[in-house]
């Protein structure tokens, strides 16, 4: 049974408490005019002790998720031309393409998806194989890869990386995310989208920063997150499982063309009015403009 958390105007005389501090919804008196417009409910669930237990979810997620979906139709942000699935030689090995796959999504981090593409062309035409990273010294690797961001850092990276993927599991990249996050350089985001892109394996909702904040922006979380790790695991709690594979790339492309980091564009978006963060952002958008 789905029971739903009353507003004000709605309150029936069957409240809904939900047990757990964290499910609450946090209304901030100053910010009430828009985040009240929030609403949030509750699925119940029977645990193994047959204890009732609920689910928290957002109200209007589907709706939100379906005109993503549908602004998302054209596949034609960065990441659908030049993000990880796209920056792998086609034709290599199986076991090269996965090796391709994990350079390109550590070279991808804090980075355009653009840049990324043309150092990874750069490496392609150089042979991008664990054997010929290993034959090349950091310096020529750090002049192939840059100006990718932290391109020191990520050079050091990819050649201890490619080390162990060599003495420790026989030229191939590691099949778990448990193996993948021992690289050096490698965290959990990466390594379900490693997992997913380079395996097939759907292992968890890869959150990159524009997930990250397009999640807040929703309410898609019971409280609000101040990082991705933490974005995660609260967005695994409720998304259906076999939309997982979905939330990255929708979101992604979703950030990169209409919900961007700064000034995104509301009065584009088909969410303009059920985003509990549309009007606060516009209205700052429309600030900025006219400064
Ligand atoms: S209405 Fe604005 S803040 Fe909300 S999802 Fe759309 S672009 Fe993002």
């Amino acid at each position: 049974m789905m029971l739903t958390r009353r507003t004000r105007a709605s309150r029936s005389p069957v409240p809904v408490k939900p047990t757990a501090a964290h499910l609450e919804e946090q209304v901030d008196p100053s910010k009430s005019r828009w985040r009240n417009r929030v609403t949030v409910r509750y699925e119940q669930h029977v645990d193994s002790e047959g204890n009732e237990t609920k689910c928290w979810e957002p109200l209007r997620w589907r709706e939100q998720l379906e005109n993503i979906q549908t602004m998302r139709q054209a596949k034609d942000a960065p990441v659908d031309t030049l993000g990880a699935e796209k920056c792998f030689d086609e034709k290599a090995p199986a076991q090269v393409k996965r090796y391709q796959v994990l350079i390109s999504l550590m070279l991808s981090s804090q980075t355009k998806d653009e840049v990324t593409a043309a150092a990874m062309r750069r490496l392609r035409e150089s042979c991008l194989t664990v054997e010929a990273i290993l034959g090349i010294d950091n310096v020529t690797l750090e002049k192939l890869i840059y100006p990718v961001g932290f391109w020191r850092n990520k050079a050091r990276h990819i050649k201890l990386a490619t080390a162990m993927i060599q003495d420790e599991y026989n030229g191939d990249i590691p099949d778990s995310v448990e193996g993948l996050i021992k690289l050096p350089g490698v965290g959990p985001k990466m390594a379900h989208l490693v997992m997913k892109i380079a395996w097939g394996k759907v292992t968890g909702i890869a959150v990159d920063t524009h997930v990250h904040r397009i999640c807040n922006r929703l309410h898609w979380l019971p409280k609000e997150s101040r990082n991705p790790e933490a974005t995660r695991l609260m967005l695994e709690a409720w998304v259906p499982r076999e939309l997982w594979c979905d939330v990255n790339w929708l979101l992604v492309g979703f950030g990169q063309q209409t919900c961007l980091p700064v000034a995104p564009c509301c009065a584009h978006c088909l969410n303009q009015n059920i985003c509990p963060s549309s009007s606060l952002l516009c209205s700052k958008s429309t600030k900025r403009h006219k400064k």
